[in-house]
């Protein structure tokens, strides 16, 4: 393992999630020399437990789904919704999917993608807090950063071809540049999550189970509305992960103490999380929360930087879309990055494309969970072109998922528009929803 972080290098990477660790995996397939730079020390905790299918087609591409199922994460038959009291349940096989989502302990999960990268050829190099980038000079920015492996806090630079910023919602290079915007007041949440050990779960069944019956009753994810927002509860190895998203208004000048206090008090009275968790314990100190999660970026990418996963933008959590949003980024930007080392005189055009489809797909998670697309027709139009080139199966499960809510008018007009609801209105009007009143939890 290399001690002493280079003076240059082809790209520098900032941050370790999925969207820089899947974006080193890209480059040094290609032979692109990458250093990435990671705040914390790894396994680190990080939220964002669900992944739907889609994510096996990037995880493929990186050659590590093998390392994947060979970890043994909960593999998820779907998702278990109870939106303004209708019950509705989506199961991946009725789309076409062959492969399951999963519920992954994040902290196992980006480390195992961090680990795959290592061992693609990028030089990782972790407790490094980068502080800014100089692009002075066009064709080698410097990268400033804090080395904090021991007590000393060296500051030092890196100089590269090109920077990726995956530093996830720090956005650094968005909070440097002055262009991380959040969307507006009315659309933004407040998420509070926590851990419990000893949980039951839902079952594809509607019927909550012990552990115990994990490899019998397949797992799917459950979300529910209530009054004040929505919460999910996914079940993990060992653990449960429970979260609130909420108006701020109702945690208000909260303190820790204060949160916790209201988080185990919703996680008691609401139903179905209460029998959920009738013999669960809630893991002390598990309490994080995060504000204003809804952001997003206006400069995504330049002739020699790319901002991606989080650190460009993110919208909500709903739909698992964070993670697969990650991947699709570090994808597009890698590929931008590779085309612009064979031909550095079209950079800037690269570049350009490159966040015009990073956008197309941030207005798509958009207009997905939030169901509004602020009547933009440039925004409307760069979803539609989208939702006709996607695989159909993807579509198709993203329509049906938005109809469990109440947040698929704006998706559907979209979907309208494109001249492509005909074709999906079957799956997700009802055919592949299971409707009922309640549950027997
Ligand atoms: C409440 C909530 C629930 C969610 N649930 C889901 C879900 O169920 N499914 C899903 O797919 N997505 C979910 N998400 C989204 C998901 O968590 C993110 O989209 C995903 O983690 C993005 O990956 P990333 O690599 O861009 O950023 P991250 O995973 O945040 O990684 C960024 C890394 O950069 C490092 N870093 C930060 N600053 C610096 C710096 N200055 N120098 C060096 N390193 C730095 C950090 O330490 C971190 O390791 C959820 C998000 C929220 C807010």
């Amino acid at each position: 393992m290399q001690n002493n972080i280079p003076k240059n290098t082809d790209v520098v990477i900032i941050g370790a999630g999925p969207a820089g660790t899947s974006a080193a995996t890209h480059l040094v397939k290609a032979g692109i020399n990458v250093v990435i730079l990671e705040k914390t020390q790894f396994p680190r905790q990080q939220v964002g437990e669900s992944l739907i299918p889609h994510f096996w087609k990037f995880t493929d591409a990186l050659g590590v789904s093998d390392t994947i199922k060979a970890e043994g994460f909960i593999n998820k038959a779907g998702g278990l919704s109870i939106w303004e009291e209708k019950v509705q349940q989506i199961l991946f096989s009725d789309f076409g999917y062959t492969r399951s989502g999963l519920h992954v302990e994040r902290d196992v999960f980006d480390d195992l993608l961090l680990k795959h990268s290592e061992r693609m050829g990028a030089i990782v190099f972790q407790q490094i807090n980068v502080q800014k980038v100089d692009f002075s000079r066009p064709n080698s920015p410097a990268i400033y950063f804090s080395d904090q492996r021991n007590s000393e806090k060296k500051q030092g630079i890196i100089n590269c071809t090109y920077v990726i910023d995956a530093s996830g919602h720090r956005s650094l290079l968005a909070q440097q540049f002055k262009c991380r915007h959040l969307i507006s007041p009315e659309k933004n949440f407040l998420a509070l999550w926590g851990y419990f050990k000893n949980s039951r779960y839902a079952g594809t069944d509607y019927r909550s189970h012990s552990m115990r019956s994990i490899k019998k009753n397949r797992p799917v994810t459950f979300i529910m509305s209530y009054k004040e927002g929505w919460l999910w509860h996914i079940i993990l190895r060992n653990k449960a992960s429970v979260g609130l998203i909420i108006h701020p208004k109702h945690a208000k000048n909260f303190n820790k103490q204060q949160r916790e206090i209201f988080f185990k008090q919703q996680c008691q009275s609401l139903p179905y999380l209460k029998d959920l968790l009738s013999d669960a314990r809630f893991i002390e100190n598990s309490i994080s929360h995060r504000p204003d999660y809804s952001y997003y970026s206006t400069q995504l990418c330049g002739e020699n930087y790319y901002c991606i996963g989080d650190a460009a933008a993110f919208t909500d959590p709903i739909f698992s879309h964070g993670i697969q949003n990650a991947f699709y980024n570090a994808a597009l930007a890698s590929c931008t990055i590779q085309a612009s080392f064979n031909n550095p005189l079209k950079r800037q055009r690269y570049s350009q494309l490159c966040a015009s489809r990073m956008q197309q797909y941030y207005y798509f998670s958009s207009a997905l969970s939030l169901g509004d697309l602020n009547q933009n027709t440039h925004q409307q139009a760069l979803v539609q072109s989208l939702m006709k080139t996607m695989p159909a199966l993807e579509l198709e499960l993203m329509l049906a998922a938005a109809n469990t809510t109440n947040r698929s008018e704006n998706f559907k007009k979209l979907a309208i528009k494109a001249g492509i609801w005909n074709n999906f209105i079957a799956k997700s009007q009802g055919e592949s929803l299971t409707q009922l009143t309640q549950l027997d939890f």
